[in-house]
């Protein structure tokens, strides 16, 4: 400001000085007032200057001057330079934040006090079938129809989620998606939704496998219970006490079955995958199993031909016992389901994609196409009736697609009503290698021991 004056007075001087030398004392003191008002032109138009460039809007550099005009300039563009930059800043965190929401799994509708969609993400489109444009803005009430929602939307508390079917639900392909409210400022409302439809899908099945099972059990707990009671209150024969002692005992070998096959379920479900670190010849193997399908075929009075493959050379990575256990599931199925007379085949192919094959092939029964989808889950039977009288569980073949999963393998069914069925095993190649020849003295005693289920059902 001390230059501002003293620029003021210089002009003034210079005024006075130059009337001085035109014309002395008179002139003198208009050159004085001409000096002020040339000093007040001049800065006038600086000051306009300085207002045009902000009433521009501050395009391009600021007028580039001296004095107070000249830093009014420079703190303005300053200061607006870093208002944008601020704005810039603040802009960018609000577009990273958006794409950390657009890529969350779960939906999240940004509503108005209103309750009109303000914004989505994609998730949250795809879910409740919004479309990002045309649905903005609209009430989040006439596009999620559902009454259990509205009832949610429209009540008091939301401290609970709501459950309800998504856009893309069909009969056969549910989709479920939990919906939570949650208000935020200014009567605002975060709508989250979260597809549970595996969720739902798990409960569902755990609650069918506990109903399965107290089914399972209690069948046979209500024949020995009610043996139990006849052999208290009746005075039997010494051979019909024998043959009711045998019914139960047979009763209580089923259970027995059952329960080993469920810890065999939920121990392959617990355990760590099998490394590969434990070779097991794939002869040893076969002879296990062949010893078993042989006495499991006496014991049913069934007089099967069975034919075993032989093969000398291969080795198998993983768990020896809960390979044994599959392979010995496969087996028993086929000893159970085939009819005297009928014919069994267990044979070990190297495919020529380099994988491996174990295949049962049998003349039984065969399975129709509908069925076979379903034969890997847990208690499903084709015959119950027949699955029962021959000690089955509805569990094995569950327990052989778990052990084929954990080794990396795949299990293929094939097989027509009246045709009979082959049920593979197709390990791939990085779990098998060529190994020394195993002698019929070894196959015949250190095979590697099936798991618990598997012994029993033999
Ligand atoms: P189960 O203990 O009843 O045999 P599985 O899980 O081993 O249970 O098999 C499921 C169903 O698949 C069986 O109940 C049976 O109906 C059918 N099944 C399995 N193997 C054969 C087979 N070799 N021939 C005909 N049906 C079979």
């Amino acid at each position: 400001m001390a230059w501002r004056f003293l620029g003021f007075l210089l002009c003034q001087l210079g005024g006075g000085l130059l009337g001085w030398w035109l014309g002395r004392e008179s002139a003198a003191l208009v050159g004085l007032v001409a000096g002020a008002f040339a000093w007040l032109a001049a800065d006038s138009v600086r000051a306009a200057a300085v207002l045009r460039w902000l009433r521009e809007g501050n395009q391009g550099a600021a007028p580039a001057m001296r004095g107070p005009w000249g830093e009014v300039a420079d703190r303005v563009q300053r200061a607006l330079r870093m208002r944008e930059s601020q704005a810039t800043d603040a802009q960018r965190r609000l577009q990273d934040f958006l794409a950390a929401i657009q890529q969350s799994p779960n939906g999240v509708v940004l509503l108005d006090a209103q309750g009109r969609i303000e914004w989505c993400n994609q998730t949250a489109a795809d879910q409740f079938g919004f479309d990002l444009k045309r649905d903005l803005m609209q009430q989040v009430t006439n596009l999620i129809r559902d009454p259990s929602f509205t009832a949610y939307y429209h009540g008091s508390s939301h401290a609970r989620e709501v459950v309800i079917p998504g856009s893309r639900s069909t009969p056969s392909l549910p989709v479920k998606l939990s919906l939570y409210l949650h208000p935020y400022g200014g009567g605002r409302r975060l709508l989250l939704s979260r597809d549970v439809t595996a969720l739902e899908q798990a409960e569902v099945m755990r609650r069918d496998f506990v109903a399965n099972v107290s089914h399972e059990i209690r069948t046979p707990l209500t024949v020995l219970a009610g043996f139990v009671e006849t052999l208290q209150n009746l005075p039997l024969e010494a051979n019909e006490r024998i043959r009711y002692l045998d019914l139960m005992a047979q009763q209580a070998r089923r259970m027995q079955t059952l329960v080993g096959d469920l810890l065999t379920l939920s121990r392959l479900e617990g355990s760590p995958l099998p490394g590969t670190g434990e070779w097991t010849p794939v002869a040893l193997l076969l002879a296990q199993c062949e010893q078993d399908a042989r006495a499991l075929s006496v014991a049913l009075g069934k007089s099967h031909e069975l034919r075993f493959d032989r093969p000398a050379g291969h080795e198998l990575a993983g768990a020896p016992g809960e390979l044994a256990s599959a392979l010995l599931n496969l087996v028993s199925n086929a000893v159970r389901y085939t009819p005297a007379g009928g014919s069994i085949e267990v044979a070990w192919r190297m495919l020529p994609d380099g994988r491996g094959e174990f295949s049962v092939r049998d003349t039984g029964p065969g399975i129709a196409p509908e069925h076979i989808p379903r034969l890997t889950e847990r208690f499903y039977r084709v015959d119950r009736s027949r699955s029962r009288e021959t000690g089955g569980t509805g569990l094995g073949l569950a327990i052989v697609k778990h052990v084929a999963q954990r080794h990396g393998a795949e299990l293929a069914i094939e097989s027509r009503p009246g045709a009979g069925s082959t049920f593979a095993i197709r390990f791939p190649a990085s779990r098998l290698r060529a190994g020394p020849s195993v002698s019929a003295a070894q196959t015949g005693t250190s095979a590697p021991p099936a798991t618990e289920s598997m012994a029993g059902q033999g």
